[in-house]
């Protein structure tokens, strides 16, 4: 039985990417064991959005090559599409696998392993289910709705790796979705290269990003609705109103706003003002009682001034963000920002980084007191986790704030309902438990 052993990295996309490739190689008889172990394919799903994630990449690929000399190793997705294939070879990867033939990963692998005579076709595929080794799997799954983005934002080497917009049929995605309920998840992740673009490549077929919420928040079995990232152009009263009316949905949306600085939005091709975002904002907190807005921004752009980041700073504030992902910038060759003048020196993007971290801990207390007293919050049972030496079993609220229960009886996949009690470790206990999910 051939053995393969398989690595990811980056975002939400390439997480559901990793989870078909790893399916389609257990339905073609392979078997899949943890990266630590001796195997004989190594598969790393790159990532190349910033330079660590280059980094992180090129480790990976000399670990597995440290893990066996003889195996096949294999480079798949986003460090493939920027370097190209003869770079991946000269690095030591034996295969090189574009984000668009992720899909026929199986037949790539036997064929590399034909070439080796290596391969001999298994009769019965004898492995474990699919990549789910972590029986608490089975709650949330990532469903991808779309790939690529045509925004080109100074910045970003996305555009360059995965192309332009290209969104999946609601038909395929919600077939997908009812497999995922009969497996038993609880919870739906829509997420994309850049969501917000969902059906724009198709208008004559009338796919909208809303209908596509609505027909999956229409599958029996799934109890909620979770959106990926969004821009904040897509928020209008319409469209807020419009989600306000689908139960399902959680009232949690990740609105990337890089920068709270106008001149400096402009420098990253960001198509938005913090006047427009601001508005996104109090738009979604008119239709939504206390809605977990969470966002990412990037530190130490190229020319970013204090002055500059300074009003990034209270553009933070002003907001009060539940969570706020701190990036800093990295230089991506091949960007515009990359050819820019004033790239800044990694101190001043740490110190400033520093300054969002302490804000962040703020907001997210802040938030915390925005839910109204005697609100039950609903809660996802997920995972066990220890806490003050007793058993809980912990999860995520529909505004995706951890929480945890003691054990009771539930199990991972149960939707229950609880009173906030305190945090420990950075995670909501809820008191008076009562099963069942928030009507
Ligand atoms: S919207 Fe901008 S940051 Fe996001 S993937 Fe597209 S180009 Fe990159």
């Amino acid at each position: 039985m051939i053995t393969v052993a398989f690595h990811n990295l980056g975002c939400k996309v390439n997480a559901y990417e990793a989870d078909r490739m790893r399916k389609s190689l257990l339905d073609e008889g392979f078997l899949l064991v943890p990266f630590e172990e001796r195997a004989d394919v190594y598969i790393i799903n790159t990532c190349t959005v910033t330079n660590i994630a280059d980094r992180k990449t090129r480790q990976m690929i000399h670990r597995a090559r440290g893990m066996n000399k003889d195996a096949i190793v294999v480079a798949a997705g986003c460090y493939v599409d920027i370097r190209g294939r003869e770079q991946l070879l000269s690095d030591g990867t034996d295969v090189a696998v574009f984000n668009q033939d992720k899909t026929r990963i199986a037949e790539i692998i036997r064929h590399a392993l034909w070439e080796r005579d290596l391969f001999v076709k298994e009769e019965e595929p004898a492995a474990s289910p699919v990549s789910h080794s972590d029986p608490y799997a089975h709650t949330r799954a990532w469903i991808k709705c779309q790939d690529g983005c045509n925004m080109f934002c100074s910045y970003c080497i996305i555009p360059h790796a995965r192309g332009r917009i290209k969104s999946r049929r609601i038909s395929d995605i919600l077939e997908e979705a009812r497999d995922l309920s009969e497996e038993g998840y609880r919870e739906l992740v829509l997420t994309g290269i850049h969501l917000s673009s969902y059906g724009l490549d198709r208008p004559d077929e009338g796919e909208s990003l809303l209908q596509l919420i609505r027909a999956a928040a229409g599958i029996d079995g799934i109890q909620r609705i979770r959106l990926g990232s969004l821009e904040p152009g897509i928020i209008t009263e319409e469209f807020a109103g419009s989600l306000k009316e689908i139960p399902k949905l959680c009232p949690h949306f990740h609105l990337s706003l890089q920068s709270g600085c106008d001149t400096v939005l402009k420098r990253m091709n960001r198509r938005y003002t913090t006047e427009e975002y601001a508005e996104s904002v109090a738009i979604l907190r008119k239709f939504f009682s206390h809605p977990a807005i969470t966002t990412d921004i990037i530190v130490g752009f190229p020319g970013e001034s204090e002055e500059e980041f300074e009003k990034t700073v209270s553009f933070v504030e002003k907001i009060g963000f539940y969570e706020t992902h701190i990036f800093k910038y990295s230089r991506r060759r091949g960007t515009a920002a990359d050819r820019m003048e004033g790239q800044l020196p990694d101190s001043v993007k740490t110190k400033r980084s520093r300054v969002l971290l302490n804000l962040r801990e703020r907001d997210k207390r802040n938030y915390m007191e925005t839910i109204p007293k005697g609100e039950r919050l609903e809660l996802l049972l997920e995972e066990p986790v220890q806490i003050e030496g007793k058993e809980h079993l912990s999860g995520y609220t529909r505004e995706y704030i951890r929480a945890a229960v003691p054990l009771l009886g539930y199990k991972s996949g149960d939707l229950v309902t609880g009173l906030p009690l305190k945090s420990s470790d950075d995670i909501l206990l809820l008191t008076d438990i009562h099963p069942g999910c928030r009507s």
